[in-house]
């Protein structure tokens, strides 16, 4: 009788967990002809002054638009990206596209995402160097974002490869601040010109008190250390307002703009103007 039960188990749930490793395995196989292909795209969304009006970057997300399945999102296909090994290639084919795309936007900052895989590859810094030259992207406007998760690794190589992108005049953004096994050591053995703010912490503004104090501590911090702070996943008033009232530099939200296609950029980029340095907001 358990027998015959474990065989019905069985049949109710393989179909389902084949589907979805069959799924894997297609979007794997996918993801190489949809990189060959075209079928990927960059939006941009856009990062506010703390005033919430005037527009001071972009930050680079990956779009899959596939042919039958749709527009794919990058929390599904990046992992899978990571785990065979194109994710070096997907990243380069981002950065490449968003600098040609971003530099004729005036001086606006462009935000570029890095998977902590990527600084495996022994020669990340000339690959990120060549495709400045040859889009001829200012490497000052450029700013890439890393997890906690590269930092927590420990590589030594990492180190030395955000070293060079910053000798090279590029910015560190340290993107999902607080999700991961954060350390504000790190922030101080590599000193990063940005922390983003996770926003499982903005979000909770007005329901946790915690939060609320966290968000504080982190941009006194950061204000201390002549860091920039960024608050994302900014989706309330209510939230904007205490990010305002705790000092923090810039916003970026579905409150504010979510990500759009580059066809959608121009209303945004009236708005623009330079970031204001960290050193002179921290004043
Ligand atoms: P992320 O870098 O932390 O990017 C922010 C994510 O939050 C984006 O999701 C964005 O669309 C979403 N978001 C923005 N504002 C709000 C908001 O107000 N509320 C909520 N709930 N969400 C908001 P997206 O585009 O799906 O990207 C997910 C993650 O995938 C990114 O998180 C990043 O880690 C990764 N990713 C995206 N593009 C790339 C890429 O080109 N390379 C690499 N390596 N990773 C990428
Ligand atoms: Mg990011
Ligand atoms: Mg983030
Ligand atoms: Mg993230």
């Amino acid at each position: 009788r358990a027998k015959a039960e474990g065989r019905g188990n069985v049949q109710i749930f393989a179909p389902r967990m084949e589907r979805e490793v069959m799924r894997r395995r297609d979007l794997e196989l996918e993801l190489q002809r949809a990189l060959a292909e075209g079928e990927l795209a960059v939006y941009y969304q856009p990062q506010f002054a703390i005033d919430g009006e005037a527009v001071i970057g972009f930050e680079a997300l990956v779009r899959w638009v596939h042919p039958t399945q749709g527009l794919i999102s990058p929390g599904e296909f990046i992992p899978i990206a990571e785990q065979t090994g194109l994710i070096t290639e997907l990243d380069m084919w981002v950065l490449r596209n968003a600098c040609a795309q971003a530099r004729g936007w005036g001086s606006v900052k462009l935000a570029v995402n890095l998977s902590p895989v990527d600084f495996r590859t022994r020669d990340l810094e000339a690959q990120v160097k060549r495709i400045l030259e040859e889009t001829g992207f200012p490497p000052e406007r450029l700013e890439i974002e890393i997890t906690e998760n590269l930092l927590f690794g420990n590589q030594p190589e990492a180190f030395a490869s955000l070293a060079a992108l910053r000798r090279m005049g590029i910015r560190i953004a340290l993107d999902d601040f607080g999700s991961g096994y954060s350390s504000l050591g790190y922030i101080r053995r590599f000193r990063v010109d940005t922390i983003k703010i996770d926003r499982g912490f903005t979000q909770n503004i007005g329901q946790s008190d915690d939060a609320a104090a966290i968000i504080d501590c982190v941009v006194r911090l950061a204000r201390a250390l002549a860091i920039t702070v960024t608050a994302e996943g900014v989706e309330t008033r209510e939230q904007l307002r205490y990010l305002q009232l705790v000092g923090c530099h810039h916003v970026q939200g579905y409150l504010l703009a979510g990500p759009v296609p580059v066809s959608s950029i121009e209303r945004y980029l009236e708005r623009a103007t330079p970031a204001a340095s960290a050193s002179r907001a921290a004043i």
